[in-house]
């Protein structure tokens, strides 16, 4: 049971629900843990870096990546493709590691699907819609349109909350931080069942 075999984090909500602030706030608190960081064909963000915060690329070669099965799971957001890199996933998670994404809930339900129980999903929200929308604008770094896009997903996504293991409003970013760490150190714990089972099977087997 000691050598634990990997586990996954899923962390969705609208831009502006905090998510890279908590995520900053707790990493030195939570162990080894590798963040996924996807692709995507969106055009970079000012105070963004390629390979930090994602590997940007074009569309035909993102059309390749899906092509060549090379995404454990992608989307379309907002006009734009998004996918998470299948080979550091499992190299991370082979070396026992928390692997954490950040992606929507299109891919909260495809990485459920593909990599079942040991997943732990939590969702992050500002407390009000109209907080999103305040901090959203004070943020400047989106144009009108994509703001209101945002928005728009953000009133769809909420209505999916109940798929999630957890809800933290991010309201006071101390107390969203503390939640966000028991969850995370929680989420490593988590056993997948055929470990159970291997554990109960020798635990009755073994006589002395
Ligand atoms: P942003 O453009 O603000 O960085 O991200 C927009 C949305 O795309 C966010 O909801 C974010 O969680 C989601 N996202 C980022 N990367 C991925 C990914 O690899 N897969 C999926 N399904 N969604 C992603």
């Amino acid at each position: 049971m000691n050598a634990k075999s990997g586990a996954v984090l899923v962390l969705s909500g609208p831009s502006g629900a905090g998510k890279s602030s908590l995520i900053n706030k707790v990493s030195g608190e939570i162990g080894d843990y590798y963040f996924s960081i996807s692709t995507t064909t969106r055009p970079i963000r000012k105070g963004e870096e390629e390979g930090v915060h994602y590997y940007f690329v074009s569309i035909e070669e993102f059309k390749k990546g899906i092509d060549n099965d090379c995404f454990l799971e992608y989307a379309l957001v907002h006009g734009n493709y998004y996918g998470t890199s299948l080979k550091p996933v499992k190299e991370a998670l082979n070396n026992g590691k928390l692997v954490i994404f950040d992606i929507d809930v299109q891919g909260n339900t495809a990485v459920n699907n593909r990599l079942g129980d040991i997943v732990t999903s939590v969702f992050i929200t500002p407390p009000t819609l109209s907080e999103l929308k305040k901090r959203l604008k004070n943020r400047s770094t989106d144009s009108q349109e994509v703001i209101e896009s945002r928005i728009k997903m953000a009133k769809r996504e909420i209505q999916r909350v109940s798929e999630y293991d957890f809800l933290i409003v991010n309201d006071d970013l101390e107390v969203a931080a503390s939640a966000l760490k028991l969850i995370a150190v929680a989420a490593k714990l988590k056993i997948p069942i055929e470990e159970i089972n291997n554990f109960v099977q020798n635990w009755e087997d073994i006589e002395f």
